[in-house]
């Protein structure tokens, strides 16, 4: 008898297979990013529907395990939530495939992110509600590094420990994994940046859990770009959505990152 597993899971990517199935990807959060094979999702209940997964849906979903790497065999699927109004706004739908493309990114097949899954599933109702999304953006783009592992220090010189500076520039190195004091730096062209002291004073509260404090947008796109700086090294590669995030003036952190790393 078939050895079925129940669980729920936000849907990060799918895709067409053959004339009636789709292969999707989902954050789940028992077993990390879990990917499966639906046939028949897209079959018409009536002629003229298609039907299919909601891109950024959050679904209770039973499948039958394969192989971990594989493709689960997804036998049931129930929509649970679609956050609704995230579609009203062009904003607020780039925000969640942004955080799509991050949970794609940074986690790990097959690995529990319970943690990851609460908050992604919170920033999904604050981008469908329209409020404060760069700051939403922020904080998870600072719970993704966590989750995987890569978040870097902020509070202290990566190299010696010791404090930084309360005020003026800090060198920030991604291969360091932190800021570097005035003692320790050794700038790397296109490796490094030079950060406002407070701005990783603020990232650090927010990493550190600290409950998000209103800040000026202007404040927020500089934090970000902190953080992208730092994904752009870990990635070797710029993310797809940072682009569109900037056109819609969300975020003006790719093109400081671009001058940096030029
Ligand atoms: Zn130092």
């Amino acid at each position: 008898m078939a050895n079925y597993l129940r669980t729920e899971g936000i849907c990060l990517r799918r895709l067409a297979y053959s004339n009636t199935s789709q292969v999707a990807s989902f954050l789940t959060p028992d077993s990390g990013r879990l990917s499966f094979m639906a046939k028949g999702v897209t079959r018409a209940p009536k002629k003229g529907i298609r039907t299919g997964f909601d891109l950024l849906g959050r679904y209770e979903i039973l499948y039958t395990p394969r192989r971990p790497g594989a493709l689960q065999n997804l036998t049931y699927q129930w929509l649970r939530e679609d956050f609704h109004g995230i579609r009203h706004s062009l904003r607020s739908i780039l925000c969640g495939y942004y955080a799509a493309e991050l949970a794609l990114n940074f986690t790990i097949e097959g690995y529990p992110c319970p943690g990851l899954y609460r908050l992604m599933t919170e920033a999904l109702r604050r981008f469908a509600a329209g409020q404060f999304l760069g700051m939403n953006v922020l904080v998870l783009e600072l719970g993704v590094l966590q989750e995987h592992g890569a978040c870097p220090a902020f509070d202290h010189c990566i190299e010696c420990g010791g404090e930084l500076p309360g005020r003026g520039p800090v060198t920030f190195s991604p291969p360091d994994g932190g800021p570097l004091c005035p003692c320790c730096e050794a700038p790397e062209r296109g490796r490094t940046l030079p950060v406002r002291a407070d701005y990783l004073q603020a990232l650090h509260r927010l990493a550190s859990g600290a409950e998000p404090e209103p800040l000026a947008p202007r404040r927020v796109v500089a934090l970000s770009t902190i953080v992208r700086f730092h994904m752009r090294w870990l990635l070797d590669r710029e993310l797809r959505m940072w682009k569109y995030l900037q056109r819609r003036q969300l975020s003006k952190s790719l093109r400081r990152v671009r001058h940096h790393v030029r």
